[in-house]
């Protein structure tokens, strides 16, 4: 922005801000330029404030200089909703990191938005509570961006997404005003339900800057079963046999053949795995008593060995295997990405029964393409991760990936599915989001940003088409 805006800006939050809390020069900036979509756009200017006051007065001179705004957590996210498309500031709230109250007796946590998922998790590990949202980006992702991405995780069949556990929301509005919306109670019907609405905004309604959660008592005891089967309609039918015989698993994934083989070449312990298998499924059960965890892991395994198709199965036999089998699980994405070549992402979502299907729909749309799919994700709750491995160079594959994309997300919708299911829609989606929503229902989300941001300076060019911006 060469217009003398941002200089007179920058003047401004300069009499109120430290100098380590204002960075400006490229070097500086680069790192706040991208996120896991390796994506790139410069801002202006980064700020690094510590209170909700700062954020407040920063906010207020950005709408006085109608300066856009981008707000960033930990950069982990994958659909480009943290990236400053149009420059001007970014407001990184990783300097907002405290874990503000521990409260044992209401089951509840006050954090600041810029907590990393893990330190939260160790800090609670002491006091034998857990926070259930643990995004697989936990080492990296902050509570204020999974709270802005409504993440989700390997257990959200059991114990739902973000959203069910955030009751109350400190916010700075696009021009500077302090809302508190929700609170310290479970139960609060009090007017429209701004938290549910503040939850999964990708940060385009307001800047989060303080969160109040529910926690929940450590499930003391956990079992966790592998099966390797050859057909993946067997896994969606030994999905619902789990559900049926009554059993609710804390977590049910799946990977594909291509993920399977992908992690193999990629982790050194590899005694688990087994290349030839159409679809890996993991199952873990948890509790507080461990007969019925043990009798539960045991039914499962019964079922994993019943299914037509089924190459092996087998329970974790110590805390060692059991975390060997959930590496394998979580370097799926690292592993795909260490193959070297550019990637799209899509992270689609169906009712739970279709999700092996719609990988087997996804098989037969790559065959034959030079672009390669791989498909892997929460077969619990029909959330499944598609990544498309292709070369950006190669005008061909580009387009092949790019038509490809597009043939996953309408197949998607075609099963009653949506464009995304825990990692937002930002820039890589919005281009697709009429496959999904009618124009009216668009226009009328249009209207609600609007009521929050009339200006648009709030994270723009995000979640709508580019013509209805
Ligand atoms: C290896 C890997 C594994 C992943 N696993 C999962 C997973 O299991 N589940 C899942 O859901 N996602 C997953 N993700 C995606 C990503 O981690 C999540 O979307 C996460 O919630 C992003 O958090 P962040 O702090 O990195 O936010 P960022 O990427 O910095 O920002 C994400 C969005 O939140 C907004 N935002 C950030 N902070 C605030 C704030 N304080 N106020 C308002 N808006 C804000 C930004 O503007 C942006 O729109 C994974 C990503 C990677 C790279």
């Amino acid at each position: 922005m060469g217009d003398g805006r941002i200089k007179e800006f920058i003047d401004q939050v300069q009499r109120f801000l430290k100098e380590e809390q204002v960075i400006t020069e490229r070097e500086g900036m680069s790192h706040f330029c991208y996120d896991a979509t390796e994506i790139r756009f410069m801002p202006d200017v980064v700020l690094l404030p510590y209170t909700t006051e700062e954020v407040s007065r920063i906010m207020k001179i950005a709408y006085g200089m109608d300066l856009p705004v981008t707000p960033q957590g930990g950069r982990t996210g994958l659909s480009g909703g943290a990236l400053p498309v149009r420059g001007g500031i970014v407001l990184s709230l990783l300097r907002m990191n405290r874990i503000l109250e521990i409260d044992r007796k209401n089951l509840q946590i006050v954090v600041e938005p810029g907590v990393v998922a893990a330190d939260l998790q160790e800090a609670l590990k002491g006091h034998n509570l857990f926070f259930p949202p643990d995004p697989s980006s936990t080492v990296e992702s902050t509570l204020g961006g999974n709270v802005a991405e409504n993440a989700g995780y390997t257990r959200a069949v059991k114990y739902g997404v973000t959203r069910d556990y955030v009751l109350g929301l400190e916010a700075v509005l696009p021009d500077g005003e302090i809302i508190n919306v929700g609170g310290r109670t479970v139960k609060n019907v009090t007017g429209y339900d701004l938290v549910s609405l503040l939850v999964g905004s990708e940060g385009t309604l307001a800047v989060v800057t303080k969160i109040i959660c529910k926690v929940l008592p450590k499930p003391a005891f956990r079992r966790t079963c592998i099966s390797y089967l050859d057909d993946l309609s067997a896994a969606a039918d030994l999905v619902v046999a789990i559900f049926q015989g009554g059993i609710l698993p804390s977590a049910i994934e799946c990977m594909d053949n291509m993920s399977i083989n992908c992690v193999a070449d990629y982790l050194t312990r590899t005694e688990l795995l087994r290349r030839e298998a159409a679809v890996l499924v993991l199952i873990e059960v948890d509790g507080t008593h461990q007969g019925a965890v043990d009798a539960e892991a045991q039914r499962i395994l019964n079922l994993c060995n019943g299914v037509p198709g089924v190459i092996e199965s087998k329970l974790a036999e110590n805390d060692d295997q059991a975390e060997q089998l959930w590496r394998i699980r979580r370097e799926t994405l690292p592993a795909l990405k260490a193959k070297g070549k550019d990637h799209l992402e899509a992270d689609v979502v169906v009712p739970r029964y279709r999700l092996p299907f719609l990988m087997g729909a996804i098989k037969e749309a790559e065959a034959g393409k030079t672009v390669k799919v791989a498909t892997f994700g929460h077969a619990g709750d029909g959330n499944l991760h598609v990544t498309i491995q292709y070369r950006k160079r190669n005008f061909a594959e580009l387009e092949e990936a790019n038509e490809l994309l597009g043939e996953i997300y309408r197949k998607a919708v075609d099963m009653d599915g949506k464009l995304t299911g825990e990692h937002g829609v930002g820039i890589t989606a919005k281009d697709y989001m009429k496959i999904q929503m009618t124009p009216g229902e668009i226009a009328l989300m249009k209207r609600i940003k609007q009521a929050f941001d009339p200006k648009g300076l709030l994270n723009p060019e995000k979640i709508f088409p580019d013509e209805d911006e």
